[in-house]
């Protein structure tokens, strides 16, 4: 895991394991805040031990920004916190994330102590969190997942995005225009930084550079299917051609792990697009 301090009390924490997913923390006069829990407990446990030892007050909340196991399996640990997140997330892992931890557990030994533990403070649309001194508005993100949130922390305009903002935007559980629709209002949210749900914190200078190309990235995918469709080109052969240096993406980034988020966007573009004229 590594540890980085993007101002005075906000630490962002990287896996070094799985696909560079993040969890933030906010420390506060009144206790910490944390924003996702990691999906192992080695890595999870490392910035637990940190963050007691960092505040007297202990964690007195975390926000889980959507349901997805990479952001959500470390919950259980944080014994002491509330939970929040949005009603939708909760209902997502109600119905589902017992099923997809057992599926989750037979591949992945790491993951045997784990325990689901659900959200227990929920919100339908938007919610303001007073800690200390601090002021977090949490928000609707939706796009990468339906149940996506972000936090915005008052004073350092700091953006924990959840996956909404990713070094390649991925919406295969997801809605391609709705994630293109969230990019542009967080281009007008006037930001110092971001965190990513996956890969480095993106600073002010890059901010709209980074949006936009990813918001292009969107239109291309769908244009590019769309023409191989109108050429009857196949599922199979239309994934291979469209290769991700085409659409404007890097293929190095989050080591490699873009090529086959790539793949995916494609896969939905088309199911979306088969499903339409049919
Ligand atoms: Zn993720």
């Amino acid at each position: 895991m590594r540890k980085e301090r993007v101002t005075d009390d906000v630490y962002v924490f990287t896996s070094t394991v799985y696909a560079q997913v993040t969890a933030g923390a906010i420390v506060t006069s009144e206790g910490t805040v944390v924003i996702d829990t990691l999906p192992f407990p080695r890595e999870t446990r490392e910035m637990l031990d940190f963050l007691r030892a960092e505040s007297k007050r202990g964690i007195r909340y975390v926000i889980n920004t959507h349901h997805h196991a990479d952001h959500v399996y470390g919950n259980y640990l944080f014994e002491e916190a509330d939970i929040i997140s949005s009603e939708r997330c909760r209902e997502v892992m109600r119905k589902s994330g017992e099923k997809n931890l057992a599926e989750a557990k037979a591949q992945t030994p790491e993951l045997a102590e784990v325990s689901l533990r659900l959200p227990n403070l929920t919100f339908p649309d938007k919610m303001t969190l007073h800690l200390g001194e601090r002021v977090m508005r949490l928000m609707p993100l939706p796009g990468h997942t339906l149940d996506g949130i972000g936090v915005y922390l008052e004073g350092d305009k700091i953006l924990f995005a959840g996956d909404a903002v990713m070094p390649l935007p991925y919406i295969f559980w997801g809605d391609r225009v709705m994630l293109q629709e969230t990019l542009r209002a967080i281009k007008e949210m006037n930001l110092e930084s971001i965190v990513q749900g996956h890969g480095e914190v993106l600073l002010k200078g890059e901010i709209g550079e980074t949006l936009d190309a990813s918001i292009a990235y969107l239109d291309t995918i769908y244009d590019k299917v769309k023409a191989k469709l109108a050429a009857r080109t196949s599922k199979e052969r239309l994934v291979n051609e469209i290769t991700l240096e085409s659409c404007g993406g890097s293929p190095i980034a989050l080591d490699g792990l873009v090529k086959q988020l790539h793949r995916s966007n494609l896969l939905r573009v088309y199911q979306t697009l088969t499903a339409k004229s049919r």
